[in-house]
């Protein structure tokens, strides 16, 4: 019974002490905290936040269209839309500062400005699709014109577009298209001032001849220095340095000690296509007869005859991307001056089984004569071209072994594709790539000029050529050192 009263009594305390709370909270918010009249602010109907002061928000919205008119240049900025500002009272203890409550807005969706977004569409589906913001559209045109005039000169853009190209005398070139690869689409709208919008041409140009807009390399000339060793110390083909400094014209222009000139690396995000009727002269390499004596000493070697190279006059309808060749037919072949073969008299008389050296400086041309070098051993764009671009002799067209050897690669994998690499056994390898069928196998022996397959465009190569390389004391890619593959014929 005792138990049953006290528990009873522990009840109703709690009840009381319950009615008591509830009381001093009503009387609190009732007398001590007063209710606030806020503004609730709301963006799209969700609610961002409260705030204290209406004007003050209207400021910051009103000083941020400024700051970015000046930004711009522009008379007209979009503050995001959906923004209601309602008037409320409320208990809420948060209330935000209107600078708060503008930055919140600002995230979630930005100010905007009329403009183009410009895509390019890449012509791989590895590559990412590019957009670039402008509030301009003649200031993109441009700014591509100028893209296009890095490879092409100014004039020769000029007189192809008012149809007023000179004539070929004896070589020179007639532009027969120039365009840009990628799909570019131009399209007007708003754009959101949070994403990187281009006002300035140059910055354009050079983020689409760069690829970035990291600053500029410069390089300070030193006595001594010429455009082509200051390429060449760059990892840049001379044509790429007269890219990046547009001022030269050639590279015979002289430079003065203490002049700065440009170094970086081209990466356009465009491919600037070129499609022209080119005439040109083009050195054909000499050949080399041997003539074996028996009566003279094995090791022994005579040049009866001197060999001269000649000239030929090309006649080509060219492709290049960026101003690097990538299709070349030849349409018409004049000899200007004939080469002279270089004769030499080899002696084979072998004394005590002393073995013939194997003869060097006489090295057989890999394809047949019609044909025309798109890209020689060097740099471009930093990296090294270890081998000579034949081009022009057409597909499925003849491929000669260099010189006679065993074969030690033959097979169609990568980006060299269709391949077959000849070792010489005088501490020299040749490597024949993107061959549209081979026709020799690994541990066969072959012939100097015997045919090992025929011209194609397997693997990793934009146009109908042979990778032609050589190598010393090693396989190519492997052990072998890189050399000019013009040496053998030199
Ligand atoms: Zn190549």
């Amino acid at each position: 019974m005792l138990k049953v009263i006290k528990t009873g009594l522990i009840y109703l305390c709690s009840v009381a002490l319950a009615v008591a709370i509830v009381m001093l909270v009503k009387f609190t918010n009732n007398y001590g905290l007063n209710p606030k009249e806020v503004y609730k602010v709301y963006l799209d109907g969700k609610s961002v936040g409260n705030i204290a002061n209406k004007q003050e928000l209207e400021e910051y919205i009103n000083e941020e269209q400024k700051e970015l008119k000046e930004k711009y240049l522009v008379d007209k900025v979009y503050i995001p839309t959906g923004v209601d500002i309602q008037k409320c009272t409320t208990y809420e203890k948060q209330v935000l500062t209107a600078k708060q409550v503008h930055n919140l807005i600002k995230e979630e969706k930005p100010f905007t400005v009329k403009g183009y977004k410009i895509t390019i569409k890449p012509l791989t589906d590895e590559e990412e699709k590019i957009t670039i913001n402008v509030l301009d559209k003649k200031m993109f045109d441009r700014a591509l014109k100028s893209v296009v005039e890095a490879f092409v000169s100014e004039e020769q853009v000029k007189n192809y577009e008012n149809d007023t190209q000179p004539e070929i005398k004896d070589t020179g070139s007639i532009i027969e298209d120039i365009y840009i690869d990628q799909d570019i689409t131009i399209k007007k709208g708003y754009i959101s001032t949070d994403e990187q919008i281009f006002t300035d041409e140059k910055l354009l140009t050079k983020y689409l001849l760069f690829g970035d807009l990291k600053d500029d390399q410069y390089y300070t000339v030193k006595e001594g220095d010429t455009i082509d060793s200051i390429a060449y110390d760059h990892k840049l083909a001379t044509a790429e340095f007269l890219v990046v400094n547009p001022e030269f014209t050639s590279s015979n222009n002289l430079l003065s000690v203490g002049q700065q000139v440009k170094v970086g690396l081209i990466a356009p995000i465009v491919d600037v296509v070129v499609e022209s009727h080119t005439v040109l002269d083009q050195e054909s390499q000499y050949k080399t007869t041997t003539e074996y004596d028996a009566n003279m000493s094995a090791g022994l070697q005579k040049v009866e005859v001197e060999g001269q190279n000649g000239v030929d006059r090309l006649t080509t309808k060219l492709k290049t991307v960026n101003g690097e060749t990538t299709n070349v037919v030849i349409v018409n072949r004049d000899v200007i001056t004939p080469s002279v073969d270089k004769v030499v008299k080899v002696g084979t008389k072998v004394y005590g089984g002393a073995t013939a050296p194997i003869m060097s400086g006489s090295w057989a041309w890999p394809t047949i004569s019609q044909y025309y070098i798109s890209s020689y051993f060097g740099y471009r764009w930093g990296k090294i071209h270890e081998a000579l671009d034949i081009a022009g002799s057409g597909e499925g067209s003849p491929i000669f072994a260099a010189g006679s050897g065993t074969v030690v690669t033959s097979q169609n994998k990568g980006s060299l594709g269709n391949h077959v690499t000849i070792n010489h056994g005088n501490g020299y390898y040749t490597l024949y790539a993107h061959m549209h069928s081979r026709l020799v196998q690994v541990g066969q022996t072959v012939e100097k000029g015997q045919q090992i397959g025929t011209m194609g465009h397997t693997g990793f190569a934009t146009g109908t050529h042979l990778h032609f390389g050589l190598y010393k004391n090693g396989l190519p890619y492997r052990d072998g050192i890189p050399m000019d593959p013009m040496i053998l014929y030199r």
